[in-house]
């Protein structure tokens, strides 16, 4: 099985926060396995751009030590790596003043007519230092995008005031808000599986799912994110986001075709459909939760608040029981979860069939467990068709639960790309079907608001759970009292 890549047009990618986190965990790395495919067309150029002084030299140390750091020794073959040098480049530049802003635009001015993508990889209360000057320093041409990265906005009001800074110089179609969860494999898969095989979608509404549960679970801790993460909180931070946009490419309907503007007005109306949460039903719907001490891949690890230095009820756990009012999904909940310090980390949606309605079995056959379809995000991407089949020899009827499953890794003989290789190119493409359009980001906002409200209003305290396991058990008990569990991972 080979993958087909489609050469990009020669690009200027200019990472703002070119020195941070992000550019060095991700977007560095990404762009060089884009290079590696054969996707770089020349004169493609990567500039690095952050108040730090460097030289071009330096910051290709830094870009060196970054693919050195997060890539296996055998994909570092010294002639990419030397042209992938060569196309790095850095500009001192500060979004809060005017210093460096000239020497970015005679950098860009060598480029001119070449794709030009800036990505904001710094924090939001920038983006709109950094769009004024670029259209200050007149750096916008006719192919120009900006890439922002989420949060935008830590409630509807911040990210509709986010989204007029950016709008105010960019043109929608030239604003691609990124979620990296959009650009994994198997979300894409999502689609495929929904809208090219006529065996599930006629299944795929309310009188045959039973209910649906998306899960986002991370086995870490704080990681050096205090200031953000505190004044976040998991509906924040995973839930207005990536865990909303999963569950709109499960309840969508079918757009009329991949383009971005039918897939995402799609989706808007899954978000317009949700089941507004308010103070009257937040504590049946919601659980809030906070990891206290425990163990963590084996070792002893602190609680929360221990991490943070400081006392905070702030939310590292939430779980929801959320509702879709429309025809297909009427009374077919959605559980999702999200924390820090759970069990382990792992993403995946768990679609659970309605049971049979009568069985010819007799009881000796064992219990006949539902029909699930779990679609796993990481690690390991794949999908399991849950089905029951005889169990095999003599011995009468016996029946099993087994999977169908199909690893991605061992099914297909190709690298699974970072969600980020996808999402960087699509950029350049000009491609905005994995990005959310302002929208969809204000009505996730518009769901998720209410919830922050209401449990401020009636006091809903985070509830502590000990690190290593999946969450209080007040979020067990949100899902058993409906005569369900959370899928067991496997
Ligand atoms: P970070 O490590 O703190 O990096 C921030 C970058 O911004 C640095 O390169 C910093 O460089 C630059 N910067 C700060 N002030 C600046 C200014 N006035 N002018 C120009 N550059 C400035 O942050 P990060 O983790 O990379 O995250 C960046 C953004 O991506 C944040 O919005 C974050 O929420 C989002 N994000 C990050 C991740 C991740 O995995 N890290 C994942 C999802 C989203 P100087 O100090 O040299 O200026």
């Amino acid at each position: 099985m080979s993958s087909q890549i489609i050469p990009v047009e020669p690009f200027d990618y200019v990472v703002f926060g070119g020195t941070g986190d992000l550019a060095e965990r991700k977007l560095l790395p990404a762009l060089f396995h884009r290079q590696l495919a054969g996707q770089l067309t020349e004169p493609t150029r990567i500039i690095g751009a952050s108040r730090t002084a460097m030289t071009h030299e330096e910051y290709r140390k830094f870009t060196l030590d970054a693919l050195h750091e997060h890539l296996k020794a055998e994909e570092l073959e010294e002639s990419e790596v030397a042209k992938f040098l060569d196309r790095v480049h850095y500009v001192s530049v500060d979004a809060k003043s005017d210093q460096g802003w000239e020497d970015l635009k005679k950098l860009l001015d060598q480029g001119k007519d070449i794709v030009r993508a800036f990505y904001l990889a710094v924090s939001p209360s920038i983006f709109g230092d950094i769009a004024d000057k670029i259209r200050d320093h007149k750096l916008i041409t006719k192919s120009t995008r900006i890439v922002v990265e989420k949060p935008i906005g830590r409630d509807l009001a911040s990210a509709q005031i986010l989204n007029d800074t950016i709008g105010k110089v960019f043109k929608e179609d030239q604003i691609f808000r990124i979620d990296h969860y959009l650009g994994k494999e198997t979300v894409q898969n999502l689609m495929a599986l929904r809208f090219a095989n006529a065996l599930y979608e006629p299944l795929w509404n309310s009188a045959h799912i039973d209910h649906v549960q998306i899960t986002v679970a991370e086995s870490v801790g704080l990681e050096g994110r205090v200031t953000y993460y505190d004044k976040a909180g998991a509906l924040r931070d995973m839930v207005q986001n990536h865990i909303l946009q999963l569950l709109c490419l499960v309840a969508m309907e079918a757009p009329s075709s991949l383009d971005a503007e039918a897939v995402r007005d799609e989706k808007l109306k899954v978000l317009r459909s949700l089941k507004p949460i308010t103070p009257n039903n937040v504590e049946k719907l919601t659980v809030r939760g906070q990891y206290r001490a425990g163990a963590s891949a084996g070792g002893a690890v602190n609680g929360y608040q221990e991490e943070l230095g400081a006392t905070s009820d702030t939310e590292t756990f939430v779980a929801i029981k959320a509702e879709i009012n429309n025809w297909r999904w009427a009374g077919v909940p959605f559980y999702l979860r999200t924390g820090k310090r759970l069990a382990t980390r792992m993403s995946e949606i768990v679609i659970t069939f309605k049971p049979i309605p009568h069985s010819i079995f007799g009881d000796a056959a064992g219990r006949i467990e539902a029909n699930k379809l779990v679609i796993r995000l990481q690690p390991d991407e794949g999908v399991k068709q849950w089905l029951m089949i005889k169990d095999p020899g003599p011995g009468g009827m016996r029946l099993r639960h087994v999977s169908l499953d199909m690893s991605f890794a061992q099914a297909f003989d190709v690298r699974n790309p970072d969600a980020y290789e996808r999402l960087l190119m699509d950029v350049i493409r000009s491609n905005q079907t994995l990005f959310m359009r302002r929208d969809e980001v204000e009505a996730a906002w518009n769901w998720c608001d209410p919830i922050l409200k209401s449990w401020e209003e009636i006091g809903q305290k985070a509830q502590g759970y000990t690190s290593g396991t999946w969450g209080p058990s007040q979020a067990i008990a949100l899902i058993e009292r409906d005569g369900r569990t959370w899928h067991e991972i496997d």
